[in-house]
C-alpha cells in the first residue's frame, strides 16, 4: 500500500528571494497540487514525492516577462515560449501584441496551450497584430486595420487571457499625420475594455510627450529606456519633465529590452536620476542575425550589473509586474497558496559583458544561471533541459 506524499515536490537548502513577503534567506519550499504548500526553515524530505537539494542556490518567484512575442508559427518572429521561458526561470510570458482581434484566437487556443509556461497576453489595436511586420515593418500604415469595438469586444470576451491592448508608435509601423489617431484608438480600446494600454514607445513618429500624455495611472510605457530620438532624456541628458509627470501619475516604465530598444547610457542616466525600471521584460523574439537579444535570466543579471540591488531587480522581474496586471494574488510571489511558480539559478561568478545594438556595453561580476524552473509545482526545466509532465 502507497501512502499519499503530503507534497509533490520539495526544494531544500536554498536562499529564497521573494520581496513580496519580505524573505531573504535559506528556507526550503513544498508544493502540492500545482500550488506553494509551504515556506520553512526546515521541511521533511520524507513528506515530498520528489525532492531536489538546491543547497546554496538562489531561489526566487518565476520571472514573469512582462513584454514577449510567443505567439509560435503564428508570426514569424514568436519564440517557442517553452524553449525561451522555462531555460530562463520565467514561467509566466505576456504577448504583447503579436495578434490582433482576427487572428488570436489560434494563440488561445491552439498555441499557449501547448507549452507549459503560463501565457497570457495584449492584442495589438491593429486587427492582424505583428503578422505584416516582416513585409510592411508595422500594423498601422492604414487606419483601416484598426477597428476599436471589435478589438475591445475580443479583449472583454477573454478575461484572463487579455490584459489589454497594445499599439506600437515606431516611425516604420505608424504615420506622423496617423499617430494621434491611433493612439486615441488605442486609448478608447483600454477605456471601453476596462483594461490597460501598453504603448511601444521607441523611435515614436510624433513627441514622447504627445504619446505620454495618453497615459494614465497603471499603463505601460514599453522600450522606455531606448536611446532612439524622441526618447525620455533631453538633450543636457536630464530626464524630461513630462516622463517624470507620467511617471508621477502611475505609468509604468518597462524594459523591454530586445536588441534595439534599450540602451545602456540611456538607462544609467535615468537611474543616476533615481528613475529605475518598474518592470524588466525582454521583448524576445527571433531577431535579425545581427542583432543580440537577452531572456530574462540575463537582463536581470545585466540590470544587477548596471546598479540596480538584486532584490529591486528581482522586484521588477516578479511582484511588480503581477501587480500591473492585477495578478498578485496568484504570481509573483511564493507565499503559501500561490501559484507553484519558482526559479532556481546558480550565482555564476566571472566576468560578464551585455551589449546593446548602440554599441555600449556593461559589465558585470555575476550571472544568474538558470539551474531548475518550477512551473505549477512541477519541475519544468532542468540543468539545460525541457521536463516532462511529472518529470523530476
Ligand atoms: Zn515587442
Amino acid at each position: 500500500m502507497t501512502t499519499a506524499s503530503a507534497y509533490d515536490l520539495l526544494l531544500t537548502g536554498g536562499n529564497v528571494l521573494d520581496p513580496a513577503q519580505g524573505i531573504d534567506g535559506r528556507r526550503d519550499i513544498a508544493f502540492k497540487d500545482g500550488l506553494v504548500a509551504e515556506v520553512a526553515e526546515r521541511i521533511d524530505a520524507a513528506k515530498a514525492a520528489n525532492s531536489v537539494d538546491v543547497t546554496g542556490k538562489l531561489i526566487t518567484p518565476g520571472l514573469i516577462d512582462l513584454h514577449g512575442h510567443f505567439y509560435h508559427g503564428g508570426n514569424p518572429t514568436a519564440v517557442h515560449p517553452d524553449e525561451i521561458c522555462l531555460s530562463s526561470g520565467t514561467t509566466t510570458g505576456i504577448d504583447a501584441g503579436s495578434a490582433g482581434f482576427i487572428n488570436y484566437e489560434a494563440m488561445r487556443d491552439y498555441v499557449f496551450p501547448a507549452h507549459r509556461t503560463r501565457l497570457l497576453a495584449f492584442l495589438h489595436v491593429s486587427g492582424v497584430g505583428l503578422a505584416n511586420n516582416r513585409l510592411l515593418l508595422g500594423g498601422l500604415h492604414d487606419m483601416r486595420m484598426i477597428d476599436v469595438d471589435a478589438t475591445s469586444d475580443a479583449i472583454k470576451n477573454n478575461p484572463g487571457f487579455c490584459l489589454g491592448v497594445k499599439v506600437r508608435m515606431h516611425f516604420n509601423a505608424v504615420a506622423a499625420w496617423n499617430a494621434h489617431e491611433a493612439m486615441r484608438a488605442a486609448r478608447a480600446v483600454a477605456d471601453q475594455s476596462g483594461t490597460r494600454l501598453m504603448v511601444h514607445v521607441s523611435g515614436t513618429p510624433i513627441a514622447l510627450s504627445d504619446v505620454l500624455e495618453f497615459l494614465g495611472p497603471g499603463d505601460i510605457s514599453t522600450h522606455a529606456f531606448n536611446g532612439l530620438p524622441e526618447n525620455i532624456l533631453d538633450r543636457n541628458l536630464k530626464i524630461k519633465p513630462q516622463v517624470k509627470e507620467a511617471v508621477g501619475r502611475g505609468v509604468i516604465m518597462d524594459v523591454a529590452h530586445a536588441g534595439v530598444h534599450c540602451d545602456v547610457e540611456v538607462a544609467q542616466a535615468a537611474m543616476q536620476q533615481g528613475l529605475f525600471p518598474h518592470t524588466i521584460s525582454t521583448d524576445i523574439h527571433n531577431p535579425p542575425p545581427d542583432r543580440t537579444v537577452y531572456k530574462m535570466n540575463d537582463l536581470v543579471s545585466k540590470f544587477h550589473a548596471m546598479g540596480m540591488p538584486l532584490n529591486d531587480a528581482i522586484t521588477a522581474s516578479t511582484s511588480t509586474p503581477a501587480k500591473v496586471l492585477d495578478l498578485g494574488d496568484t504570481i509573483g510571489s511564493l507565499a503559501v497558496g500561490m501559484s507553484g511558480d519558482a526559479a532556481v539559478f546558480d550565482m555564476r561568478e566571472g566576468a560578464f559583458k551585455w551589449i546593446d545594438s548602440a554599441g555600449h556595453s556593461q559589465d558585470g561580476k555575476v550571472r544568474l544561471d538558470t539551474y531548475l524552473t518550477v512551473r505549477a509545482g512541477q519541475v519544468g526545466w532542468r540543468e539545460g533541459r525541457l521536463m516532462q509532465m511529472g518529470e523530476c
